[in-house]
């Protein structure tokens, strides 16, 4: 067998130097780190998933925290944050933005269970809150949406529905022994 012919032609390559390696460019996310490192001014995520701010936190693991948006569009629609202040997606690496997409697949099984979700709008969206997160919007068929739920059409629960949800997406994640409150202290993991 003759040697493939790509090899040949690099050998004696008339083409200009390809691409470093990703290991060799210089890092885009340099400012990767805990988020007390983002003491100068820490966005609202990173408070959150510190527990300096509160929130309806639903789920926590090592990398990434769930809360309830404040504002939703649906009953039950969850924000995923992961713990870096990561500015897009573009700023994670592979196996990061996968276990974001199977951790919000996780609550969304949760989801089903405990809301009794029919379906799932999953989007990124422009923001004002310059960290990356995931909308997981659990959908109803009497909610009477199109296929695409208006994230502009967000509206203000009472504190005691919001706990109420807390309280039934944690019966799932945390078997029950998760005391849910509105601290954001409340932990669980699937
Ligand atoms: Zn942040």
């Amino acid at each position: 067998m003759a040697a493939a012919p790509s090899q040949q032609q690099a050998s004696a390559s008339p083409l200009p130097p390809q691409k470093p390696p990703l290991a060799a460019r210089p890092p885009q996310a340099q400012h990767r780190g805990p988020a007390q490192a983002q003491a100068a001014a820490p966005c609202i995520f990173c408070k959150i998933a510190s527990g300096q701010s509160k929130s309806y936190r639903v789920y926590e693991d090592a990398s990434f925290v769930a809360i309830l948006d404040a504002f939703p569009v649906t009953e039950g629609h969850i924000l995923l944050i992961p713990k870096m202040h990561y500015k897009t997606f573009f700023d994670m690496d592979d196996p990061e933005l996968a276990a974001a997409f199977a951790t919000t697949r996780k609550l969304a099984a949760v989801l089903r269970k405990a809301l009794g979700a029919d379906s799932f709008n999953i989007a990124t969206a422009p923001s004002a809150i310059d960290h990356f997160h995931i909308h997981l919007m659990p959908r109803y068929d009497y909610d009477l949406m199109g296929p695409l739920a208006d994230l502009d059409n967000k509206r203000e629960m009472s504190a005691d529905r919001m706990a109420g949800i807390q309280k039934k997406i944690l019966a799932f994640l945390g078997g029950g022994g998760a005391a849910p409150d509105a601290a954001g202290s409340a932990k669980a993991k699937v």
